[in-house]
């Protein structure tokens, strides 16, 4: 693919900035042009949307959401040593390109949206990866601030995330994602694709925001697939004594067979089990 801009090539850019790549970071960048514009296409049409990008790093997907016609990235990295190399985008494509230094668990968008719809499109550090989905998974008010999640996974944490029930990966962030999104993986990128290459592929999601998930408590939520899912093996009239309530009862409730497994129950019977523990 011929360049997409007029930058330096990215390893010229780490090079020049030290970016040697820290494995504490969850470092594993991108720098294969055809990938990140595909990343960039899969999330789009990105006219007229704000993107929230987690963790540009060099900026290879940044350059590629940016080049693809995104109105604005807001790239949120903890690295400072990526910030020079964030700023020369910056001034390539003026005021498109916000870099908040920092660290994304702590980092609220809201203050600097500004009406356009907005996505989340991050090749994400796998190191915080899952509890970033989760705080986006459990934001309220609801529907949140996005309109979709674009994100790379390591393949394995991805079969958790889009996985129905009846198989190993179902548990309970699938119960999370399901019951607040349509999630579904847009394809696989072989860890060769990285640098430095991680040993496991990746998969590369989506969550499109429910506009209206079933009413539940999001703590009643994680109380019953903690217990569920704690001893799945086990019926579910033996797994929910730990919630150390009658679990008869709350089955009875919530409409389950007392001797069904967590891993048959789909997102909605554990929103119906969480809503019966509210209301014992
Ligand atoms: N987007 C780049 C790419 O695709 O080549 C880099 C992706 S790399 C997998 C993850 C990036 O997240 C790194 O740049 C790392 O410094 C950054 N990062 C790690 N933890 C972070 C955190 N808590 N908040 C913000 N950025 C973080």
């Amino acid at each position: 693919m011929s360049a997409i801009d007029d930058l330096p090539p990215l390893r010229e850019v780490i090079r020049r900035h030290g970016l040697r790549a820290k494995k504490s970071l969850g470092q594993n960048f991108l720098l294969d042009l055809n990938l990140t514009a595909r990343i960039a296409r899969a999330a789009g049409p990105l006219a007229g949307v704000d993107v929230v990008e987690i963790g540009p790093g060099p900026g290879g997907l940044t350059r590629a959401l940016l080049a693809t016609g995104a109105r604005r990235v807001i790239a949120v990295e903890r690295d400072e040593r990526a910030i020079a190399a964030l700023e020369e985008i910056a001034a390539r494509y003026p005021g498109r390109l916000e870099i908040v230094a920092g660290d994304a668990l702590d980092f609220d968008p809201r203050p600097l949206l500004g009406g356009a719809p907005v996505r989340v499109v991050a090749n994400l550090p796998y190191n915080v990866a899952t509890a970033l989905l989760v705080s986006w998974l459990t934001l309220e008010p609801w529907p949140p601030w996005y309109d979709r999640l674009v994100l790379m996974f390591q393949r394995e944490v991805a079969e958790r995330i889009v996985a129905g029930p009846g198989g190993k990966s179902y548990g309970r962030l699938s119960v999370l994602a399901g019951w607040r999104c349509e999630a579904r993986i847009l394809f696989d990128v072989a860890g060769s694709a990285f640098v430095p290459p991680p040993k496991v592929t990746s998969s590369l999601v989506s969550l499109v925001p429910r506009q209206a998930p079933l009413v539940c408590e999001r703590r009643a939520l994680e109380r019953v697939t903690e217990a569920a899912f704690g001893q799945r093996r086990k019926m579910l009239r033996q797994s929910l004594k730990t919630l150390g309530t009658d679990p008869l009862a709350l089955l009875e409730l919530a409409g389950i067979e007392p001797t069904a497994r967590a891993e048959e129950i789909p997102p909605e019977g554990f929103v119906a089990l969480a809503r019966a523990l509210v209301a014992r």
